[in-house]
């Protein structure tokens, strides 16, 4: 196993390391050291976004690592009030230099917005910046089956992801089945449900968890990916960044998985991505 756990191929040839941590609500005077942390116990894949407001942090913690930046996968995100005309451009120069990088590994559209219906043009100038380099995939988040047949229509580049909701009780088997069927890898936020409901307490999650002497989160986790979905679970505390580390080296029998894949029930903890417009963070 290398350093940062199991890859899987993007459709622009470059690897994502399935396992990352995620950054939405960590507080920005904590971020740099939970950053450090993570990196020191070997993540290599960092979810970020301009509106969570701790890029700077995520920069400063890889810049003091001395990790070669080409073993970092960093995504940050253009947010929803900056689709229109050249901001696309603007907010992504800002985010690269707040992160202190010359390049970001992905780039995504943070939420469709349809009330605005800008995706379309944003996106063709998320593959100006792909052309140049800037960011090496470039991809989309919340995307629903319309958006990403839109895109289809009108552009000629295939989304690297989907990042959108996705957890035991809300796994969206259309939408995956969909945009894998066109070669965009499925990145599952919220891998956890937020803690908006007793994913930890479902009684499939509990009893593999003790037949494997793991945490249900660890199980939780693990059937994320088993799944094959990319995941950055998110925690503020540095002893559960090592615990939803651990989970790379003990299987779900094929029984355990679908116990747990049976709890799907439209179970949503998140917004509807049709229900957000420019200015919800
Ligand atoms: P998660 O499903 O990762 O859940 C986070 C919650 O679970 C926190 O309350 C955390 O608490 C708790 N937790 C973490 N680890 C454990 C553990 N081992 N045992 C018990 N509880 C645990 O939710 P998020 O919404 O944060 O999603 C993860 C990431 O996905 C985000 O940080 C962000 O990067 C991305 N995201 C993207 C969105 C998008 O629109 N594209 C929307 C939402 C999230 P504590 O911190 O106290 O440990």
């Amino acid at each position: 196993m290398s350093v940062g756990g199991p890859r899987i191929a993007l459709n622009t040839g470059h690897e994502i390391p399935q396992l990352g941590i995620g950054t939405y609500l960590i507080p920005r005077e904590d971020t740099e050291r939970l950053v450090a942390e993570a990196l020191e116990i070997g993540y290599r894949h960092i979810d970020g976004a301009a509106s969570y407001g701790n890029e700077r942090e995520i920069g400063r913690a890889i810049a003091a690592s001395g990790i070669p930046r080409e073993e970092i996968f960093v995504t940050t995100k253009l947010w929803n009030d900056r689709h229109a005309g050249d901001e696309p451009r603007r907010a992504f120069e800002e985010s690269l230099g707040r992160l202190g990088l010359e390049y970001v590994d992905l780039y995504l559209i943070h939420w469709p917005v349809p009330s605005e219906d800008r995706y379309v043009h944003a996106w063709h100038r998320l593959e100006a910046i792909r052309d140049e380099g800037l960011a090496r995939s470039i991809g989309v988040s919340n995307f629903l089956v319309e958006h990403l047949e839109r895109l289809a229509r009108e552009s000629d580049t295939v989304p690297a992801v989907d990042q959108i909701e996705l957890h035991p009780a809300f796994q969206q088997a259309e939408l995956v089945a969909r945009a894998r069927a066109r070669g965009t890898a499925i990145e599952a936020w919220s891998p956890l449900g937020r803690g908006r409901y007793p994913v930890l307490e479902e009684e499939p999650i509990v009893r593999a968890a003790a037949a494997h002497g793991r945490t249900p989160a660890q199980v939780a986790l693990r059937w994320q990916l088993q799944r094959g979905h990319v995941i950055f679970p998110k925690t503020a505390r540095p002893e559960r960044l090592r615990e939803n580390h651990a989970i790379l080296d003990f299987e779900l029998t094929a029984d355990e998985e679908a116990a747990i894949t049976a709890l799907d029930r439209d179970g949503r903890v998140g917004r509807h991505p049709n229900t957000v417009g420019v200015s919800i963070p």
